[in-house]
């Protein structure tokens, strides 16, 4: 069985879940005292965070590249970057550590496919539902087009990402903004809504909803225990 290696701590309420998440799958694969074999390199979000808003992504891919590094030398076979956002630079990481890396956008845009969509709505950080790496990525790699909410509503959730559920909590006013988007995103012709941010599924389920919701904290860690079973 191939090993894990997690980019981690963007934040770590969810990497926690991603975790949690694999070893759970594992389990239930293989049974009795089973767990994944896996390496995690944990940022101090802080730092993340600084870097982003300076704009110095330049720097942030420097910082991937180096813990990508660390995982492989303890052992990881893949990576995974644990967050939407940090994935703007998977395919750099990937090709400046020499390890493949499963871009969360790929792994969400094979289930949505799975579940016959091809129009489907975002909620993430104002990277993620404004960068060319998402949803250009989508439409042209996978054919899925993705809507995301208006401007003073894209502003509205991000802030909501980084003022609290990065830091672990959600006001009830908020949750009520975040579930009127996904209804206006709905409203607009969305088959399915994508959480786009690895802290949303914290606080936003689909017992909150009725429509179809893709989970990327999940998506991305089964996929990564999938992959710890695949050959080269
Ligand atoms: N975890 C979030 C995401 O999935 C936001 C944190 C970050 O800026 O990396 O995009």
């Amino acid at each position: 069985m191939k090993t894990i290696g997690l980019l981690g701590g963007m934040s770590w309420e969810s990497t926690l879940e991603y975790y949690r998440i694999i070893n759970e799958r594992m389990k239930s694969k293989l049974g009795g005292e089973h767990s994944a074999e896996v390496v995690i390199y944990s940022f101090d979000f802080y730092d993340i965070v600084k870097l982003q808003e300076e704009g110095d992504w330049k720097r942030l891919e420097d910082m991937m590249v180096k813990a990508g590094e660390g995982l492989k030398e303890a052992g990881a076979d893949f990576l995974l970057i644990c967050a939407n956002t940090m994935n703007k630079m998977a395919d750099s990481v990937e090709e400046r550590v020499g390890l493949p890396v499963i871009h969360i956008g790929d792994a969400t845009a094979e289930v949505i496919k799975k579940r016959g969509m091809d129009t489907v709505g975002l909620v993430g950080t104002r990277y993620v539902m404004e960068g060319e790496f998402y949803r250009r990525r989508m439409k042209d790699r996978h054919g899925i087009e993705v809507l995301v909410p208006e401007q003073e509503n894209r502003e509205k959730v991000h802030d909501i990402i980084y003022n609290e559920l990065c830091k672990g909590q959600v006001k009830e006013k908020s949750k009520d903004s975040l579930l009127k988007m996904i209804q206006e995103l709905v409203d607009r012709g969305a088959e399915g809504i994508i959480l786009g941010c690895t802290e949303i599924p914290l606080y936003i389920t689909e017992e909150d909803v009725d429509i179809p919701l893709f989970d990327t904290t999940a998506i991305h860690a089964e996929a990564a225990v999938d992959r710890a079973f695949e050959d080269d």
